[in-house]
C-alpha cells in the first residue's frame, strides 16, 4: 500500500506515520526530515531549503522533487508519505513517479484537526534528541527542566519553525497551497477522513480502521 498522510501541520502527521510505518514494515518518507537533515549536515541544499522553512512558506516544487525522486524510484515495499505532496503539482508528479515503478496511492488520510488545536500542538511540540519521540510540554514551561516521557533524556530540542507565529503562517500555505490537494484525491475517490483529536493510540486506531475499510 502506499499512503498519504494528509492534514495541517501539527496534525500529527510524524508521529502517526512512524507507528503506521513501524507497524507495518512500509517505508516513512517525510520531506520536511529530509530537508531538516539536509540543512543539519550544513550541504548548500540545506541552506536554500533553510531559506524557506525559516518563514514557513513552502519549499519551491522542483526542489521538493529533486529531494523525493530517487527515494521514490528504490520503493521496495509499501510507503506512508508525511508532508508531501503539498501542491498540486506535487501530487501529479508522485501519481507519474508512482507509476513509472508500477504503484500508484492507494489511499489517502486526511487527519481533521482545527486550527486553534494545531497551534497550541505547536507551540508545545519537542523532540528527543536521543529517541527521535516527538511529545509535548507544557506551553510555558522552559525546556531545561523537562526529560523525555519515553527514555527519560534531557535533550529535548524545539523545531525551529515550531512557535506560535509560525504555526499560523504555516497554517496558512496549507489553507492555501495545501489544502486545494485534496480536490486532486477526491477526484479518485481516495480521501478518507479522520478525527485528528483524541491521545496518539486512538487516531492510531481510527488509521488502521480505515486502512482495513475497503472503501
Ligand atoms: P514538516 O516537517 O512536514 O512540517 O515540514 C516543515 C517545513 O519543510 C515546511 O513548513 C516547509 O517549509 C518544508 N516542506 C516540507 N515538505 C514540503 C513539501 N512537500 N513541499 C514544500 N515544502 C515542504
Amino acid at each position: 500500500m502506499n499512503v498519504i498522510l494528509f492534514g495541517p501541520p501539527g496534525a500529527g502527521k510524524g508521529t502517526q506515520a512512524k507507528l503506521l510505518s513501524s507497524a507495518r514494515g512500509w517505508v516513512h518518507l517525510s520531506t520536511g526530515d529530509m530537508m531538516r537533515s539536509e540543512r543539519s549536515a550544513g550541504t548548500a541544499l540545506g541552506a536554500k531549503f533553510d531559506e524557506y522553512m525559516s518563514q514557513g512558506k513552502l519549499v519551491p516544487d522542483q526542489l521538493v522533487l529533486d529531494l523525493i525522486r530517487s527515494k521514490i524510484s528504490n520503493l521496495a515495499t509499501g510507503a506512508v508519505f508525511d508532508g508531501y505532496p503539498r501542491t498540486t503539482a506535487q501530487a501529479e508528479a508522485l501519481d507519474q513517479m508512482l507509476s513509472g515503478i508500477g504503484r500508484k496511492i492507494t489511499k489517502v488520510l486526511e487527519l481533521k484537526v482545527s486550527l486553534e488545536e494545531v497551534v497550541g500542538r505547536i507551540a508545545g511540540r519537542v523532540t528527543c534528541l536521543d529517541c527521535g519521540q516527538i511529545q509535548h510540554v507544557s506551553y510555558i514551561s522552559s525546556l531545561s527542566d523537562q526529560t523525555c516521557k519515553h527514555c527519560g533524556s534531557a535533550k529535548l530540542v524545539r523545531r525551529q519553525d515550531d512557535s506560535e507565529e509560525m504555526a499560523r503562517i504555516r497554517y496558512n500555505e496549507y489553507r492555501e497551497k495545501t489544502e486545494p490537494v485534496l480536490a486532486y484525491y477526491q477526484k479518485q475517490h481516495l480521501v478518507v477522513g479522520i478525527d485528528g483529536l483524541g491521545s496518539v493510540d486512538e487516531v492510531q486506531k481510527r488509521l488502521v480502521q480505515a486502512l482495513s475499510d475497503g472503501k
